[in-house]
């Protein structure tokens, strides 16, 4: 199938409510063009360098830019000014050079916290505890806008350890929106993947992010 007829056909089966990010990384401006054809707008990256390159070329087309992926604070000047979502906020340490950039920038930045949850050593985010650490002091970050939690579940054809990682997922973000109702802003859960993404429908997820499902494998 081409790339236009795999959004249409996700999109056929996501509550109008959920968001597709398309999960452009590895593949050319062209193919972005595609999805843009069929009236997708959102896409994420995980490379800075990508992502910059891409948003310069395709400045101007509406397009709404997620950064995905791991952010080292050096590198904050190629994302920063053309991310709409940073979603892999994953440290204390980035959070506040965000925090930092965004003062010196004028400008408040949108994110989410990256919750670890993943059974693979590698993969990056917080504890609970930390999050709920974090938005005890938001006002704090004064050029943070908080809104919600992304998280990637275990990779694994084992479908239960996946339910165990999205389930977990939906009970911390249930718990910080009973305890900081006026923070009405924090409200995004960003969980699946091209494997999982119907499996995270279930559990409350109000963005998917999806890349191999519509372009094809990276190469
Ligand atoms: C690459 C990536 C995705 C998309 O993965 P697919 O399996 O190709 O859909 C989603 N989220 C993050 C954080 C990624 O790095």
């Amino acid at each position: 199938m081409g790339i236009a007829q795999n959004i249409l056909s996700i999109k056929s089966e996501l509550p109008p409510q959920v968001k597709l990010v398309a999960v452009s990384k590895f593949h050319p401006c062209e193919d972005i063009e595609e999805a843009l054809a069929c009236g997708q707008t959102c896409f994420g990256e995980n490379r800075p360098q990508e992502f910059e390159k891409k948003a310069q070329a395709l400045s101007g087309r509406g397009i709404e830019w997620h950064f995905i992926g791991h952010l080292q604070t050096n590198k904050l000047k190629m994302v920063l000014p053309y991310a709409d979502l940073v979603q892999s906020v994953d440290s204390l340490h980035l959070l506040q050079a965000i925090d930092e950039w965004g003062r010196k920038n004028g400008k408040v930045i949108p994110v989410l916290l990256e919750l670890h949850v993943a059974a693979e050593e590698t993969k990056q985010g917080f504890y609970e505890e930390e999050v709920l650490d974090i938005l005890f002091r938001a006002e704090s970050f004064k050029n943070i806008s908080f809104r919600g939690l992304m998280g990637m579940a275990t990779n694994t054809d084992c479908e239960d350890d996946v339910r165990a990682d999205f389930s977990r997922i939906r009970a911390c973000y249930d718990y910080l929106r009973d305890l900081f109702p006026e923070y009405s802003s924090f409200k995004e859960l960003s969980i699946g993947m091209s494997g999982d993404w119907r499996i995270a429908l279930e559990y409350g997820a109000t963005m998917v992010r999806i890349g191999t499902a519509i372009f094809g494998p990276r190469i």
